[in-house]
């Protein structure tokens, strides 16, 4: 059994970054820039909006936050959105999400350019990735598909099962996947799916993206399956200091000795996150994706 190693894959692509960055700056170029749009005073939010713009800070880019209290309106921010979309010298940038109920989540997306997207949520780059096009794919299905191809996963013609169809994880995942290229044959499956543990019993790749935690168990996986862990539920436990333990949607230690690759949580595809996102920035700066 491979155990994938999420947070040193997560560094080589920062440190690769980083030197393509010197390298930008070597050249005269102009050094990549990356906003975030943080609303009100949530603490996930906070620390992800946090962690993205130190590690712009460790790869070289240019960050700028912009705050705005929990009583913002959603002209207010749609003005700031058409702000940063005129804004020459920005990349890309991204909309913390969630938001407070009375903004439109689906609106704020819509306004943003597609051509300054990083998180890829807008359904001008959701779309060019079903049609196979250049797209600003999304962070977490990006580094998915970024951990099987520098493990070197076989994937072609293998049984892929995707659990959940979120349009941020089950549904994008299940496109790449299915790619020219990648040449999965998916499976999408979700709360409606009958008989899920046996499709499971049959996959040669299981992506496990639904948010129950411990769900897949030894019984539902073949002996030599790859296993992606994409879940993240917090419970409590008197055996850390923070009183608070992470746990994925995989029972890992049933799951894990017939495994022939699997992810930990933490330590898998969670700090895969934002490196992707700084990627796409990066992508974003060089033009390479609207060319
Ligand atoms: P979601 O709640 O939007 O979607 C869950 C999906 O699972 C739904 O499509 C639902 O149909 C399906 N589902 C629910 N119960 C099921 C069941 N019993 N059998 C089969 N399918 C079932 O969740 P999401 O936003 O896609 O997130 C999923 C999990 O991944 C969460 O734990 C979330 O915290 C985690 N997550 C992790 C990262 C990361 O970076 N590691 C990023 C995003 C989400």
């Amino acid at each position: 059994m491979i155990l994938i190693d999420g947070k040193k894959t997560s560094e080589i692509l920062q440190a690769e970054i980083a030197e393509e960055v010197l390298l930008i700056k070597s050249r005269g170029g102009k050094t990549p820039h990356l906003a975030a749009v943080l609303v009100g005073h949530d603490g996930g939010s906070e620390t992800y909006v946090a962690a993205k713009v130190k590690a712009c800070d460790r790869v070289g880019f240019k960050s700028t936050l912009i705050r705005f209290e929990d009583n913002v309106t959603e002209e207010e921010l749609l003005n700031c959105i058409g702000q940063l979309n005129s804004d020459a010298d920005l990349d890309g940038f991204i909309v913390q999400l969630p938001l407070p109920k009375h903004i439109s989540e689906e609106k704020i997306v819509a306004a943003i350019n597609p051509h300054k997207d990083v998180d890829g949520f807008h359904p001008v780059n959701v779309g060019r990735m079903v049609a196979g096009l250049p797209a600003f794919i999304s962070a977490t299905p990006f580094g998915i598909m970024e951990l099987i191809k520098r493990y070197n996963i076989a994937t072609s013609g293998k049984n892929c099962v995707v659990i959940g169809r979120s349009n941020i994880v089950g549904r994008p995942m299940s496109i790449l996947l299915s790619q020219k290229g990648i040449d999965c044959t998916v499976t999408l499956c979700h709360s409606r799916t009958k008989n899920l543990k046996a499709i499971c019993a049959e996959a040669d790749i299981i992506i496990a993206a639904l948010g129950m935690a411990e769900f897949l168990t030894g019984e539902m996986v073949k002996e030599g399956a790859v296993v992606i862990d994409v879940g993240i539920t917090r419970v409590k436990s008197d055996k850390t200091k923070s009183g608070w333990k992470l746990l994925g949607d995989v029972k890992f230690d049933e799951v894990a000795p017939k495994c022939s690759y699997i992810t930990p949580v933490p330590g898998g595809v969670g700090p895969m996150t934002i490196a992707s996102l700084l990627y796409n920035t990066l992508l974003s700066s060089k033009n390479e994706i609207y060319k």
